[in-house]
């Protein structure tokens, strides 16, 4: 269970980048709170960084698609998450925000690299 956690970025209390005391990255946005290893929030920024084409790529465990209704799908091994136009750029934002402070958390954690952070 995890119970301390390092803030990595915020934009509100449901989008939110936070590394708990096991090195697991909860990313919290629209309700739901995908919990990622390093490396996987690795390549979500790479993917919302990188080129559109590479975006598209639907052989990595992440790509973006789009949905009939124009939407944004970010999708990472069976889970997805779907964006508006603005939306999408919230959470790029949020990432990019996330990565200097996510870079200097060492990869194994202990407890004196932590300050307490309740989440809701
Ligand atoms: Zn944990």
């Amino acid at each position: 269970m995890c119970q301390r956690f390092e803030l990595l970025a915020e934009q509100s209390s449901t989008q939110f980048v936070a590394c708990c005391e096991h090195g697991t990255v909860h990313l919290g946005w629209g309700g739901s709170i995908w919990l990622l290893s390093r490396q996987e929030l690795i390549e979500l920024i790479r993917l919302v960084t990188g080129p559109p084409d590479e975006r598209l790529d639907h052989r990595g465990p992440c790509f973006v698609s789009r949905d009939s209704t124009g939407r944004t799908v970010l999708w990472s091994h069976e889970r997805a998450l779907a964006f508006t136009h603005a939306g999408y750029h919230a959470f790029r934002t949020l990432l990019l925000t996330a990565r200097p402070n996510f870079e200097r958390v060492p990869a194994e954690q202990t407890d004196v690299t932590f300050q307490s952070y309740r989440l809701n």
